[in-house]
């Protein structure tokens, strides 16, 4: 029976990586698999593990029907034997429903990829719809580390490596630390709570005077 699959987890534990394995795997076999992604890191239109590894994807716009695009797609003579979502979380719910048809009436499996929470520890639409349908939630085995050395199960959004909590859901960053810039960093949930990244507990350690933010 095909199946919808969601890959979960946070930022940094190897979803695209695992994404790039099922589609080399399967195309070893002899199998074409239809690839979306949205805002990959790599750019518009790609699929890119930060082990440095890229492959062509379609880029899904606002509003683009999946189902239709398959349908499309195999009516024209085009050949797709499963579909990869990658970054599934900035996809809208409707979207998640279309790859839901996908699996149903049209055979195929489906494998998304995404982040289940946002910053603020939030479910993105995406995700939680994927939640919702999914056959099987697979939660990947490769984790993310915190500073700390704990199980890191939350995203954080850094500026200049300080956590913030306030702003829009969706802004393209980095696991990074640049000075002003937007980065990302995986936290446990106490380092989340508590607002410490690696930088703060850093500067904290060196200057016992300056306490880091602690959440309310
Ligand atoms: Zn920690």
């Amino acid at each position: 029976m095909p199946e919808l699959v969601f890959f979960c987890g946070t930022m940094d534990c190897g979803k695209s990586t695992l994404a790039l394995q099922i589609e080399h795997n399967r195309s070893a076999r002899g199998l074409q698999g239809m690839i979306f992604s949205r805002d990959d890191r790599a750019g518009e239109g790609k699929l890119s593990s930060r082990l440095g590894l890229v492959t062509d994807a379609v880029e899904v716009g606002d509003g683009q029907d999946l189902y239709g695009y398959l349908v499309d797609h195999l009516s024209q003579g085009g050949r797709a034997d499963y579909v990869i979502a990658d970054e599934a979380q900035f996809l809208a719910p409707e979207q998640i429903d279309q790859l839901a048809r996908v699996v149903d009436d049209l055979s195929l499996d489906v494998y998304a990829f995404g982040i289940t929470t946002d910053f603020r520890s939030k479910l993105f639409p995406g995700s939680q719809r994927l939640v919702e349908l999914a056959d099987r939630v697979e939660v990947l085995q490769v984790e993310a580390l915190c500073w700390c050395g704990a199980r890191a199960t939350h995203n954080a959004r850094t500026i200049g490596g300080v956590m913030v909590v306030e702003g829009a859901q969706v802004v393209v960053g980095d696991v990074t630390h640049s000075a002003d810039e937007v980065g990302y960093e995986v936290l446990c949930r106490r380092h989340h709570r508590r607002r410490m990244t690696a930088a703060t507990s850093h500067a904290a350690a060196l200057s016992p005077d300056v306490l880091p933010v602690t959440s309310a």
